[in-house]
């Protein structure tokens, strides 16, 4: 099998299962226990601590261990919404964030807090100047994220942090996509809240991290143990904790040269397909954008059609929308980024990863154009003739 899907989750590193098995096994300990089995966990999570602080710029005492990045954002979207609404209830966000930040902010508006999602135009990058025009004497939250998971489009996220330093306003940042694939530090980039999650760079599922700038007070949004500060309270995941600390180790001695290596083969697969295919494009900025990201646009079909045909070619890829049993919606990223309903509908993301060759990618640029030319000569919507193709609003109904 290709899989080139890594922005929805990628493979557990075979060093991060090896540094993982010890603690599923022998040392199985409860780190928040006295004895020496527990006292053994307790100095493999705090050493993980470390190795994660490591990668963004942090000190560990600034990182709580968390069960993910949809976690993470909640417990630092809410902490400081509710933390801070005496002295204003405005948080300004981007239209394009991942559901974890969407579906906490609409979380708080039915709360009374009000939320502007800001635009992103066509190239999916926020502007800093719409940024400035909303900030409010209201407003207590700015949540942006770095890189988008479905157009990999890297936002300005040092000058977002400038602006909110200047105004005053806590800083949150989903940086979900970027940690471990481009370089992240929390001081150069000026953010006070930031998440992360294991399973996006090459570590083990549910588990994650929240970086908390000191002297930032969150209010707790779940309740427990006490473990992580108040704030993610159960028993700790050691051995993901530990897998994820290997994978961010791994990935901070090899940042340079894999950032080469995926620009590099994303390039190539970009300009192979987009050369062999007449109206196709590519959805979000050329260069801003996540060196493993690639999300083309095909007139005339749907997403989901070349799916299944790539998978049968035992290619995984995904699409920027999800057919949900009965109604297709389209993504809000695409629409975002001015696509129309149809268009939004006919988007192929590719996301590469480490164990991805130059061999694979000339198989799928191989493989991609007869299954565009296939879908389209079945397509209602696709007229090859006047090359203009109709909207007839084709609705998803299987
Ligand atoms: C995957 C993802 C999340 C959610 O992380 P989980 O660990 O799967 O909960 C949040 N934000 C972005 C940008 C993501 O890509």
């Amino acid at each position: 099998m290709i899989y080139m899907d890594h922005s929805a989750t990628s493979p557990v590193r075979k060093e991060v299962y090896e540094a993982m098995e010890p603690y599923l096994k022998e040392s199985f300990g409860n780190a928040s226990t006295f004895y020496s089995l527990g006292r053994e966990a307790k100095v493999a999570m705090e050493n993980a601590r470390k190795s994660v602080a490591k990668l963004i710029g942090a000190y560990p005492e600034e990182i709580i261990f968390t069960s993910g990045g949809t976690e993470s954002d909640n417990i630092a979207i809410q902490g400081i919404a509710y933390k801070l609404q005496s002295k204003g209830k405005h948080i300004i966000t981007s239209s394009i964030e991942h559901p974890a930040v969407i579906e906490t902010c609409k979380g708080l508006e039915k709360k009374g807090f009000k939320v502007t999602y800001l635009p992103v135009y066509e190239n999916g990058i926020v502007k800093v100047s719409d940024l400035e025009k909303a900030i409010t004497d209201e407003t207590i939250l700015i949540t942006i994220m770095h890189a988008n998971n479905e157009i990999g489009t890297i936002q300005p996220i040092a000058e977002i942090g400038e602006v909110a330093k200047e105004h005053k306003i806590k800083f949150h940042c989903d940086a979900v996509q970027s940690v471990g694939k481009i370089p992240v530090d929390v001081n150069e980039l000026n953010i006070d809240l930031l998440s992360i999650s294991a399973h996006k760079l090459y570590g083990p599922k549910g588990v994650g991290a929240l970086y908390i700038r000191k002297r930032t007070r969150l209010e707790p949004i779940l309740y427990g143990g006490g473990q992580e500060n108040n704030l993610s309270p159960g028993t700790e995941n050691i051995p993901g904790i530990v897998g994820f600390a290997k994978a961010c180790q791994i990935a901070e001695t090899e940042l340079e040269s894999n950032v080469a290596y995926l620009t590099r083969l994303r390039d190539k697969l970009i300009n192979g397909v987009l050369n062999n295919i007449e109206k196709s494009y590519l959805n979000g900025d050329r260069e801003k954008r996540l060196p493993g990201n690639i999300n083309f646009r095909f007139t005339g079909i749907e997403g989901e059609s070349i799916i299944l045909m790539l998978d049968g070619k035992g290619i995984a890829g995904s699409t920027g929308s999800a057919c949900s049993s009965k109604k297709l919606t389209a993504s809000h990223v695409l629409k975002a980024i001015g696509l129309e309903d149809a268009d939004s509908h006919g988007s192929l993301r590719l996301t590469l990863g480490l164990e991805n060759t130059e061999e694979e990618v000339d198989t799928v640029i191989k493989e991609i154009a007869p299954i565009v030319e296939r879908l389209r000569s079945m397509s209602p919507i696709w007229n090859k003739d006047d090359s203009l193709w109709k909207d007839n609003t084709k609705k998803c109904d299987f």
